[in-house]
């Protein structure tokens, strides 16, 4: 049998070296086509000794990197929309991952979706490059994966809400005199998951709760008035879909991304051979729920009102949050400054042009060089 090439953008990462993992367990299945790192050239070239892969991007390549190894930022689209590649993992954090979603649905790809700053973006232009191209968009987000396998082939008409599950993150028993002076090491320090570290910082800011809504909103088609957040600390409950019916679905597992990588790759057939440990509902016992205290984590609430602004404001969003956060690992702000930033970054440049590419690219350079200069007065 004749196996798909996958690409990989951003495989040295958390996200790129559990789906080499997923893969590696599905050689009859996938074959690595194409990878692509930012600076690490060290993991990257063990990678390509293992995999073999016929492309190899590094955007910042050091002197000494192999000849046939591509450089610079246009390597991710070069990656994604090759021949030989069927599938695009883009597993890239921020921003930079927007290009090469838009090429590969453009080159009628699946894209694998961990990178959902790129959704976050450009939704429109995400969605438009798909039917333009014949492309699809399969989440890789464990929420949304959920949602997914709990939406099956219903209908959209029948889902009346979505409730999305949210870890709470390092701080949610903290007071909001602690969390706006909480340190580095406090907020990368997350109760459930292993990630990289500016996803860990927005799961401490529930800034990643707000991407993932606005993801839900653009994957899904549903209005923002009927999607929901709860606050689940055990993350075995992925999410929950509520139809019409006042039936609710969840999809339930232990915390691993393999799951939700491997389903992005075979959806919506599964697969038997995935090493996934048997579901031990006793040993994950107890589930709890609780309300998200909105005033103690005011991102989320400023991420929710940039959603349904619409237009340039979730770029806005995500570029604000993304500068402030680069600078909260430099360890140069405190905690609570991340959401001030957002806010007067929204506040002023919220209602830019949005139309295009260039337009919300624009809009993202504005919003970064607005919390720069905000945060190193
Ligand atoms: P990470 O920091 O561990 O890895 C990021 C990868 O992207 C690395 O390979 C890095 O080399 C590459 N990269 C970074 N900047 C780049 C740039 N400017 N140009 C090209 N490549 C660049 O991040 P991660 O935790 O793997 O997260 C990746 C994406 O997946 C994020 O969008 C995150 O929100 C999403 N996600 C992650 C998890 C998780 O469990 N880690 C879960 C759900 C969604
Ligand atoms: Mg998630």
């Amino acid at each position: 049998m004749k196996t798909r090439g996958v690409a990989i953008l951003g495989s040295t990462g958390s996200i790129g070296t559990t789906a080499l993992q997923v893969l590696e367990r599905q050689q009859a299945r996938f074959h690595v086509a194409a990878l692509t790192a930012f600076t690490n050239a060290s993991l990257l070239a063990e990678q390509v000794a293992r995999y073999a892969p016929s492309f190899v991007g590094c955007v910042r390549a050091p002197g000494d990197a192999p000849q046939d190894w591509r450089t610079g930022e246009r390597c991710l689209v070069d990656a994604a929309t090759r021949d030989d590649v069927d599938i695009v993992i883009n597993a890239v954090v921020g921003s930079a991952g927007l290009d090469a979603t838009l090429a590969a649905l453009e080159h009628g790809k699946r894209v694998a979706l961990a990178n959902k700053e790129s959704l976050v973006m450009g939704g429109a232009l995400v969605s438009a490059a798909a039917t333009r191209g014949g492309g699809t968009l399969v989440p890789v987000d464990s929420e949304h994966s959920a949602i997914l396998q709990c939406i099956g082939s219903r209908p959209i008409a029948e889902v009346r809400r979505l409730v999305l599950t949210a870890s709470g993150g390092p701080f949610r028993e903290w007071s909001r005199d602690q969390i706006d002076g909480a340190s580095l090491a406090d907020a990368l320090r997350h109760p459930t998951w292993r990630m990289g570290r500016k996803i860990t910082v927005d799961s401490a800011t529930l800034v990643n709760k707000a991407l993932e809504v606005i993801e839900a909103h653009f994957l899904f088609g549903i209005p923002y008035e009927c999607i929901d957040v709860v606050v689940h600390p055990q993350s075995v409950v992925h999410s929950f879909v509520e139809f019409v019916d006042g039936s609710v679905l969840a999809q339930l597992g232990a915390p691993s991304m393999e799951l939700p990588i491997l389903y992005a790759l075979t959806h919506p057939d599964r697969v038997s051979d995935t090493g996934v440990l048997p579901f031990d509902a006793v040993a994950l016992s107890p589930l709890s729920f609780e309300a998200v205290r909105h005033d103690d984590f005011p991102a989320l609430g400023l991420g929710l009102q940039a959603g349904r602004r619409g237009g340039a404001a979730p770029a806005v969003f995500n570029a604000a949050n993304e500068q402030a956060v680069a600078i909260f690992l430099e360890g140069a702000i405190r905690f609570g400054d991340i959401a001030h930033a957002i806010q007067s970054a929204l506040s002023r440049f919220g209602d830019a042009p949005s139309g295009t590419r260039d337009a919300i690219l624009a809009a993202d350079a504005q919003a970064r060089r607005h919390v720069q200069e905000l945060l190193s007065c």
